[in-house]
């Protein structure tokens, strides 16, 4: 998702949204805290590390303790709102919907864009070999690393 081609404004009070809804329907919730660090990662679609994020919030309020951070990191990430990019050791609000397909995730190593797309043969395929080795799947998280269309430009 290029940063100027779309209202990012819009996309982020959506995404907060969603997470509300999201929570609610699993009968969990949305602590201020959390929805805090959602914000503060959902700021652009660049993976964040969790010191920037600390950073972010210091900046707009009372320095967190790194423990709270991580407690807020650990929930999202259970709950799929957030996703770890491992070859970054950074984080992105997630855009997806996960109930209906496995997206995996393209990362500029150039910009550090990070673009969730939808690749249901990728995650079948992933699928397929994990069956066949009688190797339960819990999570797939498939990462891409490369150079975004606007740092190839
Ligand atoms: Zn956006
Ligand atoms: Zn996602
Ligand atoms: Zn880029």
């Amino acid at each position: 998702m290029s940063q100027n081609q779309h209202n990012h404004e819009t996309c982020k009070a959506d995404l907060i949204d969603r997470a509300e809804k999201l929570c609610s329907s699993r009968g969990t919730k949305l602590t201020n805290q959390r929805r805090i660090v959602l914000q503060r990662i959902a700021e652009s679609h660049n993976a964040v590390g969790a010191y920037e994020i600390i950073e972010r919030m210091a900046s707009m309020g009372a320095r967190p303790a790194p423990i709270t951070i991580y407690r807020a990191l650990d929930f999202l990430l259970d709950h799929d709102l957030v996703h770890r990019v491992e070859s970054r050791n950074a984080y992105i609000a997630c855009t997806c919907n996960h109930a209906t397909s496995q997206p995996i995730l393209l990362v500029c190593a150039e910009c550090g864009l990070v673009n969730e797309v939808y690749a249901p043969s990728a995650a079948l395929a992933v699928q397929a070999t994990t069956t066949a080795l009688r190797f339960t799947a819990k999570k797939i998280v498939l990462e891409v690393t490369g150079i975004c269309a606007d740092c190839v430009a």
